[in-house]
């Protein structure tokens, strides 16, 4: 398989969103701002680090963001103004905490690609580094990120691309694939000026890079199924998405103003459902209030009567409980398999273990349920 970084964060993102752009090589329509923004702060963070003596000032990094800067993709002027203000911010910032004349680079803009061998076959996957460094005691390999939201360690920590950049680097500089964590591995949140960083000993890379091998194991596997999320207002193929597809539709059987008001009449009333339930707890405790006053467990009104009924849950020993049932060959008639944590353990199975469980796996029945979301972009 040939693929990308990015395609490999695509498929982690949105199986379908993989396949149009990686195997249907379908041509993304308009960027949106946030991706053009981010293609803007790179290009400047480039070109704050280009030149062989003479760095440019911040004045200069700042008119280089200017020139490229494109109004035109913007929806709103408000957008753009606050935008185009981030922007400066950032290279602001920037230059408030780190002279560019003391940062030793060894490469920008850095392409790669790294050759993984699984089951027989090659997979080559290539992408660009944004920056290498030489730092005192090795390496520091940067991605900058112009997220919003500044993510936790652990998310740094987890992080495939900064895993297979590493792959990367040690493929160009062999003489240290024995001693990885001399690499230091960092993402820079610009909007926030933080750097998270994180390294790897020899053997989290190995084990680490298993985590790739079974992802490349689920693409070859998949059947690239639609999954929304937050991340499709930002999906360049919305309009072939099949879970967006009635958004762009342009013969319809039902008019807005129906549809429109089919969905409000079932929001009242999944709200008015939600405030029944509140009261009705609420009337139960009323009532299991007056048989504690009353020091009983049945009450007696007109022709009703309520009756208390106690419900308990217990848990058990479950190895314990196991030893004893299994003496009596009866365990198997009482261990159900949890759905809950089943899903949670094939997380972190093999892949191939994985699929063995899927293919176990027997539709029992099927419903639909609704899920309404209100003010979308
Ligand atoms: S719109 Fe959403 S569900 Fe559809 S392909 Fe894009 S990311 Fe996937």
């Amino acid at each position: 398989m040939n693929t990308s970084y990015s395609s490999l964060n695509s498929f982690q993102t949105c199986p379908l969103r993989y396949k149009f752009s990686a195997i249907d090589k379908i041509k993304p329509g308009k960027k949106s701002p946030e991706a053009v923004f981010g293609s803007i702060i790179h290009s400047t963070m480039q070109f704050i680090h280009t030149g062989s003596f003479i760095l440019p000032t911040q004045k200069e990094a700042l008119n280089h963001f200017s020139q490229k800067w494109n109004p035109d993709v913007f929806t709103n002027e408000f957008q753009e103004r606050a935008a185009f203000a981030q922007g400066i911010k950032i290279v602001q910032s920037y230059y408030k905490n780190n002279d560019p004349h003391d940062i030793k680079i060894v490469d920008i803009e850095s392409r790669f690609s790294v050759d993984l061998k699984h089951n027989g076959e090659i997979h080559l996957i290539s992408g660009i580094i944004d920056r290498i460094d030489k730092v005192e005691d090795g390496y520091e390999i940067i991605d900058y990120k112009t997220a919003r939201k500044l993510p936790a360690q652990s998310h740094v920590d987890d992080n495939l691309q900064l895993l297979i950049y590493l792959l990367a680097f040690l493929k160009r500089y062999p003489q240290l694939a024995k001693t990885p964590e001399k690499i230091k591995l960092s993402l820079y949140f610009l909007k926030h000026d933080t750097k998270l960083s994180t390294t790897k000993t020899l053997s989290q890379l190995k084990d680490e890079t298993e985590k790739i091998l079974n992802l490349l194991d689920e693409i070859k596997d998949s059947s690239f199924e639609p999954q929304t999320s937050p991340l499709c207002d930002w999906c360049d193929y919305q309009e072939i998405c099949p879970m967006w597809k009635h958004k762009f539709k342009e013969e319809i059987s039902v008019t807005d103003a129906e549809k429109n008001t089919i969905i409000q009449k079932y929001l009242d009333l999944q709200t008015e459902a939600k405030e029944i339930r509140i009261e009705i707890g609420q009337l139960q405790k009323s009532l299991l209030g007056i048989m504690e006053g009353e020091e009983v467990d049945r009450l007696f009104s007109g022709d009703k009567i309520v009756s208390k009924i106690h419900r308990q849950t217990f848990k058990y020993n479950e190895r314990k409980l196991k030893e004893i049932l299994e003496r009596k060959k009866l365990w198997d008639q009482v261990n159900k398999v949890n759905l809950v944590q089943l899903n949670k353990v094939l997380k972190v199975l093999p892949s191939q273990d994985r699929r063995a469980v899927e293919k176990l796996k027997k539709l029992k029945s099927e419903s639909y349920g609704l899920s309404v979301k209100q003010g979308s972009k």
